[in-house]
């Protein structure tokens, strides 16, 4: 029987290029194994992947009764639905542990670093395993991306020597330089819809028993949102009550003045002022220094939420 490697829903390109890597891993230790993805991908993991001349992951939705190998997230609402039902048989991630429990012995690779790659280049180093170039191309980019080239707070030591060992692999003589080259591509929004806008990199929380929504989308330049601010509140609202979410909010990043400008729809707004001891002015409100949803945002959601 085969073996899966799935990272969450709205898959990223941490999720995807660490399927990618680690199904190359497994394959390399003898056990047949097979990348796949939970949802389409964005353009960002698009160009990564065809920068490096790799396939995009197999869809699968499906994993009752499949051995199952879980990347880039231990939480139930974005591993696959039916994931209680399959065989864990590991898990690779570097946020907060989740709810996902197994009913047998597990490999589980979790650190407190900036990206699921860095950590799936340790276990290459560990199996002692060599990382072909293209594998080792499309996981500095996911590193570079999760990372925010670095800037993010949750950038460690063990995210820049990866990238630093990984680029000599790949021959990437200016990492930060195609990091750049990235963003770029993922701060083009003109053409997409609104929806499709929100839900690029959107996360379900399960706070306590309360749900609450938040997307992402990083940017070289906010200014790209302007004309667009009205539509995207009108969506986060639609979405709040779609799928009877007590909160949606979405942080529009800006890379280069490291910071974010947080949009809220909330049943009660008072909670999100709480947590951020900020008065939301339109529902909207700067957060100085913020890039990263994991470190900045949820812990302090979760907080209030208790
Ligand atoms: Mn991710
Ligand atoms: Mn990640």
């Amino acid at each position: 029987m085969a073996l899966y490697i799935v990272g969450h829903k709205i898959p990223d390109s941490d999720s995807i290029c660490s399927a990618i890597a680690v199904a190359y891993l497994k394959n390399r230790q003898g056990i047949e194994a097979i990348a796949c993805k939970q949802g389409d991908i964005n353009p960002e993991t698009t160009f990564i992947l065809d920068k490096f001349g790799l396939d995009t992951p197999i869809t699968k939705n499906s994993f009752a009764g499949v051995d199952t190998f879980i990347t880039d997230t231990t939480d139930l609402t974005l591993c696959p639905d039916d994931i209680m039902d399959a065989n864990v048989i590991g898990v690779v991630d570097h946020h907060k542990l989740g709810d996902l429990t197994t009913s047998t012995p597990l490999e589980a690779w979790i650190r407190p670093v900036g990206c699921s790659n860095t950590i799936v280049k340790e276990m290459f180093d560990f199996y002692g395993v060599e990382i072909p170039k293209d594998i080792a191309g499309i996981m500095l980019c996911a590193i570079l991306s999760d990372t925010v080239i670095f800037k993010s707070p949750t950038c460690t030591k063990a995210d820049t020597k990866a990238v630093k060992e990984l680029a000599e692999i790949a021959g990437i003589e200016n990492p930060k330089e195609l990091g750049i080259e990235m963003f770029k591509i993922k701060s083009e929004v003109e053409g997409t819809s609104i929806r499709d806008l929100v839900k690029r990199d959107f996360k379900d929380f399960n706070m306590n028993g309360t749900k609450v929504g938040i997307g992402q989308l990083e940017v070289v330049d906010l200014s790209v949102f302007d004309s667009m601010k009205d539509d995207l509140m009108k969506d986060l609202e639609a979405l709040k009550v779609e799928g009877d979410r007590h909160s949606v909010l979405l942080l529009l990043t800006d890379i280069m003045k490291e910071g974010s400008e947080l949009l809220i729809s909330s049943n009660d707004e008072s909670k999100i002022e709480e947590a951020f001891n900020q008065k939301p002015k339109d529902s909207k409100m700067w957060l100085d220094g913020v890039l990263s949803r994991k470190k900045q945002i949820v812990p302090f959601l979760e907080k209030v939420f208790k």
